[in-house]
């Protein structure tokens, strides 16, 4: 029987050191395992007994150190004022920061690998000194090029290698000042105390009565290897190490450091002398690999397959659940596993080991909306702020509990009038909302205003009734200790910060924090990533995302020592990085009983859609007749039947529209218009009432561009006055006195409630007034003229016939402009969109099978009907002229606005053509009213992917 790496421990600990536990020193890669092997030996006595105290390595070594592990923040302010020093420059702590980190990371890596510091950084310089860039792959020559290119982006490149060549010079002094300074203040990073620790041989310093034991480690730092060699050969230490034959083997990437540590002379004796080999025992009957097309549904089907094996087992079994894992090597897995969790576990402990990333939960996207509205906070003066952080704000879970009536107005307002910016006084009416929406200063203030805020929301969760809530204060709670400690550390190191680095280090932090979820680690279900394995072994086993670039993941983290130095000094390269994950994998395979392995074949964020090379090794070496099993999904897509509207469903709605007790609610040209694109369309809008919706357009769209147009040449007139006489000269002087851009400014202003920046949304402004400058031109050449009436409105009443009987029908139009000039009485529209003048009959603009119909004839007709029944003494001897200064063809030579019917020009509305146009109406209005015919869809479907209905109209 196959008994796992921890228990086979604890029965060695019991045959050789029993009642002598309090004598041993357990050290594993990872706390986890020690609470694993302290449960196998709970289990194994009956009597009280000391247990054996379990460290970590780095908690071995540390013990032995006068130093204190420092944050890694604390570490860059420390480096900053040392790099300043030594590279008199501008650059900034800001511009430096990134760097920093890198620049540590290398420190730690050199100590890791107890290498020269000086030499590795003197031979690179050498190397780059003989400009053999050659040397250096694509990413770290950019990586450098972007260093100093941050710095002095107006150099060239030679520019950018000569001070590269001037840091590598400064580099060793770099280390050694720093080193200096850390010792001294006593403080260092973990490969500097381990470095110090085995340097001076304190680790030597182990009690007399202690013993050391090693257990479970693979790949070791050349620090922890000196130290265990060092223990071991004074015997006051032994190593256990977990391996399997089939690792061994000279192929095996898994055994890169095993095979090393055989061969060593001190560690080679500490092997057992029976290697178990188990991984070639394994059954292939129980190994299931499933393949997936994408890659979220493989958290649904290795739920699917828990409940499966639950099912079978019985979820009572608490021992079957503990020895349960399931493995996310990719931590984005973790929610959708989590609510993929089958029924069957819905009441059974559940234990996540890994953590939730900080970055994906709600109090991350509510800084992210909080730094974005301090950013347009400073641009407006404090009075304004742009709709879009409002928005995310207010929509946020946390601030809309604040004052949930008070978000829904202010978004309904946003929506509806298209509001760019929002008051700062409409959304301090509450006073929790006041501190959030606030200008706070920069730099500190502004880390105080976030800390403000946190508190603020946390206060909603502070009951912790639920689950969700305790989360949810958990989330907050660790925000705000990170920020207070980043704050804290910053002013300790004397360090001022920006808005820009509190920022910047405010996102890094965080992104880099996990939330672990707290419970009983020993008990319930495990999920857990790679390596929460280590030391572990579990019957049953699910693992998901084995896919190439998961497992094992891409290994870039930036270096500014190339590959061919790293490897030449020992340091850890992407190589060593692949071989610690293979032995994480083929480890944890080595005992289980049961093994469930998923992976998808989607190719989506740099991820391959390829099956792991692990596992592909071993099908081809050890489980040939386990072949992938593939899931498909079902592409049958779920469609929304056609709507079938029937008119008597709607009917009340439909009589309204009459005179009907009520006077009637009157129907607009476009309407009608919209009656003959789409009946459905017409039904959702004028009958049921669902509105469109409305989207906030950052930017001028066509909608607005029209309106601004409208408003402009509106204000430029109503400045002349009703019945004042337009002259070619009296438009240009006005123009002299206020320029058209500013109207048009004006105009967007009265709109939006704001001054619109002159930047990225000038052009479409820009365009309007072009558009304006045109027709006025236009209006130039056809002066002088007399302004009749501007956004004027009119209704005239139609008897409808409606079954035996007539019902009564009122139609409305708003005219942009009428205007009179020798007898010729216009009625102008103004057009911004692709309409034309011309169209062949008047019966074919009330026929919706007419092929490109011309909407806006018909509209500017129905107008000019109204005025001229409206105003019969006002046109009577005169001609009505229905015109269009439609955007197309207002450019054109010698336009002229009138309407074109068949080859001639609509030079006045006749009579006939007035009571054509009538008739047309009274047919159209009985079409709307008539009982018969449905409200259906459009037959052609051109259109209908602009259409606000589409997702609801089954089309
Ligand atoms: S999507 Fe097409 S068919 Fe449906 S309501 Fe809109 S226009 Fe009519």
């Amino acid at each position: 029987m196959t008994i796992d790496f921890l228990q086979e421990l604890a029965n060695t600990l019991y045959r050789e050191y029993s009642g002598r536990f309090h004598q041993l020193q357990i050290v594993f890669p990872n706390r986890r395992a020690g609470l694993f092997l302290l449960r196998h030996l709970a289990n194994g006595t009956q009597t009280p007994a000391w247990a054996p105290q379990v460290l970590s390595m780095s908690e071995f070594l540390e013990q032995f150190s006068d130093l204190k592990r420092a944050d890694n923040l604390l570490l860059c302010f420390k480096l900053y004022p040392i790099y300043k020093e030594l590279m008199p420059g501008h650059e900034t702590f800001d511009q430096f920061y990134a760097w920093a980190e890198i620049i540590l990371r290398d420190f730690n890596n050199l100590d890791q690998a107890c290498a020269d510091a000086e030499k590795v950084f003197y031979h690179l310089k050498d190397i780059k000194a003989l400009e053999n860039d050659d040397l250096l792959s694509d990413k770290q020559k950019s990586v450098i090029q972007e260093f100093y290119g941050s710095f002095h982006e107006h150099k060239a490149l030679s520019g950018h290698k000569e001070r590269f060549l001037s840091f590598w010079e400064v580099l060793p002094q770099l280390y050694k000042a720093f080193r200096e300074k850390l010792l001294q203040e006593k403080v260092g990073y973990t490969g500097l105390i381990a470095r110090s620790v085995a340097e001076e041989g304190r680790y030597l310093d182990v009690p007399e009565d202690k013993t050391v034991l090693f257990c479970g480690f693979n790949d070791l730092s050349k620090v922890e290897e000196k130290v265990i060699k060092q223990l071991v050969r004074k015997g006051k230490a032994r190593v256990f190490w977990d391996v399997d034959v089939h690792l061994l083997k000279p192929e095996q990437e898994a055994g890169v450091y095993m095979r090393r540590w055989l061969k060593d002379e001190v560690l080679g004796p500490t092997f057992p002398q029976q290697i178990p080999d188990l991984l070639s025992q394994k059954l292939q009957e129980n190994i299931q690999l499933t393949e997936l097309p994408l890659e979220h549904v493989q958290a649904r089907e290795a739920g699917r397959q828990l409940q499966e094996h639950f099912a079978e087992k019985g979820v009572s079994d608490d021992q079957e659940l503990t020895r349960t894992a399931v493995v996310l090597p990719d931590e984005s897995q973790l929610f959708p596993f989590l609510y993929q969790l089958p029924a069957a576990l819905e009441d059974s402990t559940v234990n996540v080991t890994m953590g939730i990333p900080l970055r994906v939960t709600p109090v991350y996207s509510m800084l992210d909306a909080l730094l974005e509205l301090q950013k347009t906070c400073d641009k407006l003066e404090a009075t304004l702020f742009h709709y879009k952080p409002v928005t995310n704000l207010l929509r946020h879970p946390y601030v809309r509990g604040l004052n949930p009536e008070l978000t829904y107005r202010v978004l309904q307002e946003i929506e509806q009038n298209s509001k760019s910016y929002v008051s700062k006084a409409e959304l301090q009416e509450d006073a929790q909302l006041a501190v959030i929406f606030q200008c706070s200063a920069s730099g500190t203030g502004l880390g105080r205003y976030l800390l403000e805020v946190l508190e603020l929301v946390n206060r909603q969760f502070r009951s912790g009734q639920t689950a969700q809530q305790t989360l949810e204060e958990e989330y907050i709670s660790r925000t705000r200790t990170q920020l207070e400690n980043m704050l804290g550390t910053a002013a300790e190191a004397d360090i001022e910060i920006s808005t820009d680095l509190l920022e910047k280090l405010m996102r890094h932090l965080l992104q880099q924090l996990t939330i672990p979820f707290t419970g009983e680690p020993l008990q319930g279900l495990q999920v857990m990533g790679m390596l929460e394995t280590r030391c572990l072994d579990f019957d049953n086993l699910y693992i998901l995302s084995l896919n190439e670039g998961v497992l094992p993941a891409a290994s870039d983290e930036p270096s500014l020592i190339p590959y061919f130095i790293r490897s030449a000094y020992g340091l850890p390269t992407t190589d060593e990085h692949d071989a610690i994950y293979a032995y994480h994998f083929y480890r944890l395979l080595q005992r289980a009983k049961k093994v469930h392995l998923f992976y998808s074949t989607n190719r989506t964020g740099g991820k391959q859609g390829e099956l792991s090379r692990f596992v592909r090794q071993l099908l081809y070496e050890l489980w040939p007749d386990v072949k992938p099993r593939q899931i498909h999904l079902n592409a049958k897509l779920a469609t929304t039947a056609a709507l079938d509207l029937k008119k008597e469903e709607v009917l009340p709605a439909l009589l309204k529209y009459t005179d009907n007790g009520e006077q009637a609610i009157t129907l607009s040209p476009s309407a009608l218009n919209t009656w003959l694109h789409c009946r459905t369309q017409f039904a959702f809008r004028y009958l049921i009432g669902i509105k469109e919706p409305d989207e906030v357009q950052e930017d001028v769209d066509s909608s607005v561009f029209g309106l601004l147009m409208h408003q402009v040449l509106q204000s430029f007139y109503e400045e002349y006055g009703e019945g004042a006489e337009v002259t070619k000269e009296s438009i240009e002087q006005k123009l002299d006195e206020l320029p058209l851009l500013q109207r048009v400014i004006a105009a967007h202003q009265k709109k939006s409630g704001v001054v619109p920046f002159l930047g990225r949304n000038s052009l479409p402004l820009h365009m309007v007034a072009e558009m304006v400058k045109q027709a006025l031109e236009v209006d130039k050449a056809y002066s002088p003229f007399r302004i009749v009436g501007l956004e004027k409105t009119y209704d005239m009443v139609i008897d409808v016939p409606y079954g035996d009987t007539t019902r009564t029908m009122r139609l409305k139009g708003h005219i942009d402009r009428i205007d009179e000039k020798n007898g010729e009485i216009r009625v102008l529209d103004y057009k911004t969109g692709k309409d034309t003048r011309a169209f062949k009959t008047i019966p074919e603009l009330f026929d919706r099978e007419t092929k490109d119909r011309n909407k806006a004839a018909m509209q500017v007709l129905l107008y000019s009907l109204l005025y001229a029944q409206n105003n019969k003494e006002m046109v009577d001897g005169k001609n009505v002229v229905p015109t269009l200064y439609n955007s197309k063809e207002l450019y054109s030579k010698g336009f002229d606005a009138k309407l074109s019917e068949g080859d001639d020009k609509l030079l006045s509305l006749t009579e006939a053509q007035s009571e054509e146009i009538e008739q047309q109406l009274k047919n159209l209005l009985g079409e709307v009213l008539s009982a018969d015919g449905a409200l259906d869809q459009r037959k052609d479907t051109t259109g209908c992917e602009y259409c606000g209905y589409a997702g609801i109209c089954g089309r």
